[in-house]
């Protein structure tokens, strides 16, 4: 009987309407992008500033800063003129609610620094107000030639469009659930705002979408409805995603299995950092799922297992603790020095159950001893042993090999 082809490899790229983001493309043939939003006070030049170049270093390819008052439009451009000298060009998003068709038309200079607008159509005005304040959002936009991303967001739905369809849907013989049709009104909400922007005359090629919702189902459901309904470019995320290992886990979860389906242009992780935690670690993880899942290489990877009952010493766990934190730290340099290095593979093993099969795999190996009693470690390059380290100073050495195998 013929065997059942099995889906192994990821669905091709659906392909998206391009969108220029101050130099970084989104959609189309384009990689998925990576991007991350500060959590400073725009107003306060110094810190938001700060964030915006910790945030570009770690890889953030574009950064959305809040705009919502004077004081944080009024300081927009000098944000990006500060950043500029520092030789920082990331390409700066406004993410406005409520009042960023006034905050637009106010400060131009704020409108002519940014380098695409958010526009969350659930609470751009209110009634009657509501279509017109966008319009004039997006008036701005073709004015000075910028991007939008239509940000629907299950949070800030747009009331009135839901009680529309949950009014038509309770007339229906079979009545969608109550969840059904708050993912349509999401997916309408982000359909009939990018019409409406068209049709005031931007352009497909300015606009991006996105449909968040907090529930890794949800958003799946969502967004493979809105990629069969459009090839507008789309901006993934798991909205209000949670702290620590479930926020990643819950975001990995869902993007990933969007990814894997072709789905979306840009990502961002949103997670919640721990009081006086590192803002850049959501960047991290979105260049990590996109890195695991084989799409995009930003650092070279460093396999390790788990330790077991065979282990009795530490000594795999903090070498390779050691590999990865010196790659994290040099890797800005190494970027410029070794192009190519983001596609090394590192692999530190703790015995020689997997430890030698996983370090030929790896471009560069060891499989150490399980015990601290054994003082010996094969070591394996390109899937060949090139050498067997003993002693006490197995790790420094080991250490040495790698960056002699990256500066070779
Ligand atoms: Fe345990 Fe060895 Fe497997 Fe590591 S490689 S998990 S130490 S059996």
């Amino acid at each position: 009987a013929p065997v059942e082809p099995v889906l192994a490899d990821p669905l091709p790229r659906r392909r998206t309407v391009g969108v220029e983001v101050g130099g970084v493309e989104v959609g189309g043939p384009a990689p998925v992008v990576v991007q991350s939003m500060t959590n400073t006070d725009t107003a306060d030049v110094d810190a938001t500033v700060a964030q915006v170049a910790q945030l570009a270093k770690a890889g953030s390819e574009i950064v959305r800063i809040t705009v919502d008052r004077n004081e944080s439009a009024a300081a927009v451009p000098r944000i990006r003129d500060r950043l500029l000298r520092l030789g920082v060009d990331v390409p700066l998003v406004g993410d406005f609610h409520y009042i960023g068709h006034k905050l637009l038309a106010d400060h131009p200079d704020c409108a002519a620094a940014l380098a695409k607008y958010r526009i969350n159509p659930g609470n751009v005005g209110f009634k009657d107000k509501k279509d017109r304040q966008f319009v004039e959002i997006v008036e701005m936009a073709i004015r000075h030639d910028k991007p939008v991303r239509i940000g629907v967001n299950w949070g800030s739905l747009d009331q009135e469009l839901l009680t529309r369809l949950m009014d038509e849907n309770s007339r229906l013989a079979q009545p969608l659930g109550a969840r059904a049709v708050m993912r349509e009104a999401i997916i309408q909400s982000a359909l009939l705002s990018a019409a409406l922007a068209e049709e005031t005359g931007l352009a497909r090629e300015r606009i991006i979408l996105s449909a968040k919702v907090s529930n890794v189902q949800d958003l799946i459901a969502v967004y493979r409805d809105l990629s069969r309904r459009t090839d507008h470019a789309l901006h993934l995320g798991l909205t209000e995603a949670g702290m620590g290992s479930k926020g990643i886990v819950a975001s990995s979860a869902a993007l990933g299995i969007l990814l894997q389906e072709g789905i979306g242009d840009t990502i961002r992780v949103s997670l919640t950092p721990e009081p006086g935690g590192d803002r850049t670690k959501e960047v991290q993880v979105a260049q990590e799922i996109l890195q695991t899942m084989g799409f995009r290489q930003f650092i070279p990877i460093v396999a390790a297992c788990p330790g077991c009952g065979r282990t009795t010493s530490t000594l795999f766990q903090e070498l390779a603790e050691t590999i990865q934190n010196d790659i994290r730290v040099h890797m800005p340099e190494w970027r410029e020095r070794y192009p190519g290095v983001e596609a090394l593979s590192v692999a530190v093993m703790g015995c020689i159950v997997n430890g030698p099969g996983e370090s030929k795999h790896a471009d560069i190996g060891i499989s150490l001893p399980g015990t601290a009693e054994v003082p010996s470690a094969p070591v394996y390059m390109d899937g060949e042993k090139v050498a067997t380290l003993r002693g006490a100073n197995i790790a420094q050495e080991f250490h040495q090999m790698v960056l002699a195998y990256i500066d070779r």
